[in-house]
């Protein structure tokens, strides 16, 4: 080999040793990502943890929260409000009622005729509507005008010959935000959540200013109660079931109530005959207990929410925040490793990634997970391998696996609160037989997040049987309500009536 030759052939060598050097120098580079990608995955798996030891002392926090919030006007973050409901509709009621509810996303109205038997209920015209989104930070002007007038076109479209024509309309306003009562009929807002911002509405009567602005436009119809919408599920299950006594909303935010024993409600005391019950809102999205598991993901939404500090259950197990939980970390990973490409911008607005798209993600069943390409494009991320398709539905699993197992725990800590956990509640004296003879217990749960989410639901379900065990579990039935808070609302109006 002639001189030249050789330098060639070294030259080559050399090319082809840095093109190879380059190509491991990358591939170790990108294995560094992955493993950075993988790292953060762990940490946040590890943050999330609820094992059933973890879960039980979430359920002794709540029960013991809610003795603390019976007890005093802000003697816990519970503020296990009164609604002065003491009585349930039981199947008796006749007549027609309405009901409009303002949830957290959307607004619905509706009719029920009912013919004085439990199996003689008819649900009539349904409608179901987004809640524009200028509303929520409007006036309550606004706000209010917008529902006499969709109550308004409602009634036009009943035509002539419904049998409720020239009759006063009974309507109940369920209305999914905190409100001190004064009566069944009337209270005052104490705060908006779930994004609403209309700040001169806090301490107004909600049932007077939803009556004046159906007085405006010249309508025949009488707020007759104002409703917490798990107040409404709790009358819809009652209905239905007698057994019923705990009623949960898992949609956009998240609250229960429950059946309470007057004498218990200590802090009102002297204002309630002390014999018979009361439903109790507990407001629970605001439960807090510093065994929750949290991440540096829910303090930061937290932080950047409009309600910072506040409603910090709701804020790691319901609809409206699962989905930018999910967004943050997808965030934090394309940040520290491009293996989502350049970081979207998308990806950095808040709320971007709804829950309807982590399960979708989550419970995409097509062999290349089609659906997750199909959300993360429409963020903005497109073409991703495979396994960083996997990568995300693990993270929508840990975030609602974290979900559905807390959202257990709370559940389980009303029943152990009223004594149906079989532990005999946190009050001891209860003799062993008594602990012996468990009840059947129904537990009324409704909203989007529980009906559409079938992953969130099993979680949930599942972990409600590890924290009661076996034998309990056969006495607690979850039974779900189809838009029970609206429905059951309209029953309590009617209950009101007879
Ligand atoms: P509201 O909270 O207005 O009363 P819903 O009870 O219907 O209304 O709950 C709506 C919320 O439920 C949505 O904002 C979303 O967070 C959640 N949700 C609805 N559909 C799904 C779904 N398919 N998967 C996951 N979450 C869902
Ligand atoms: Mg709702």
């Amino acid at each position: 080999m002639g001189k030249v030759a050789v330098a060639f052939a070294a030259a080559a060598v050399l090319v082809s040793c840095s093109v190879a050097a380059v190509m491991v120098g990358r591939r170790i580079k990108s294995r560094a990502k992955w493993r950075a990608v993988v790292e953060i995955l762990k940490e946040m798996e590890e943050a999330c943890r609820t094992p059933v030891g973890r879960l039980r002392q979430v359920v002794d926090a709540m029960a013991v929260e809610m003795h603390a919030g019976l007890a005093s006007e802000g003697g816990s973050k519970l503020k296990m409000l009164l609604t002065f409901v003491h009585h349930l509709p039981n199947g008796t009621e006749k007549g027609t009622y309405y009901a409009l509810h303002l949830g957290g996303t959307y607004f619905r109205i509706l009719r029920v005729h009912l013919g004085g038997e439990r199996s003689y209920l008819d649900v009539q015209d349904v409608e179901r509507h987004p809640i524009p989104s200028h509303l929520m930070n409007s006036t309550s002007e606004v706000l209010f005008n917008f529902l006499a007038f969709s109550m308004e076109r409602f009634i036009e479209k009943e035509g002539k010959e419904s049998n409720s024509q020239g009759v006063k309309r009974e309507l109940a306003f369920t209305f999914s935000f905190p409100v001190k009562h004064s009566s069944i009929s009337s209270g005052v807002l104490i705060k908006w959540t779930k994004g609403f911002e209309i700040s001169e509405m806090v301490g107004k009567d909600v049932a007077e200013c939803l009556q004046g602005a159906l007085n405006r436009r010249g309508l025949d119809i009488h707020v007759a109660a104002l409703v917490n919408d798990t107040v409404g599920a709790l009358s819809l299950g009652y209905y239905h079931d007698p057994d019923t006594v705990v009623a949960v909303v898992f949609g956009t935010g998240s609250n229960a109530c429950y059946l309470e024993r007057t004498d218990a409600i200590i802090k009102s005391q002297g204002l309630l005959t002390t014999s018979g019950s009361m439903v109790v809102n507990m407001e629970w999205g605001n439960f807090w207990s510093s065994h929750l598991p949290r991440t540096s993901y829910d303090i930061d939404l937290d932080a950047e929410s409009s309600n910072p500090n506040d409603m910090g259950f709701e804020k790691i197990i319901a609809g409206l925040y699962l989905g930018d939980i999910v967004r943050r970390v997808i965030l934090r990973m394309s940040q520290v490793s491009d293996i989502f490409g350049p970081t979207s911008p998308m990806l950095s607005e808040p709320y971007v990634l709804r829950t309807n798209s982590v399960s979708a993600m989550h419970e995409d069943d097509t062999p290349e997970l089609q659906e997750v390409a199909r959300i993360l494009k429409d963020l903005g991320v497109s073409e991703v391998p495979l396994k960083v398709r996997k990568l995300v539905v693990k993270i929508c699993d840990v975030v609602t696996r974290r979900a559905g197992r807390l959202a257990a725990a709370g559940i389980a800590g009303i029943l152990k609160k009223i004594g149906r956990d079989g532990s005999g509640g946190i009050t001891s004296g209860r003799s062993r037989s008594e602990m012996r003879m468990q009840k059947r217990t129904v537990v009324a749960v409704e909203g989007g997040l529980y009906m559409n989410y079938t992953m969130f639901r099993e979680y949930m379900e599942e972990a409600l049987v590890e924290i009661l065990g076996e034998e309990v579990s056969q006495y607690v039935v979850v039974k779900a309500m189809e838009d029970g808070s609206s429905i059951g609302s309209a029953l309590l109006v009617a209950s009101l009536q007879s």
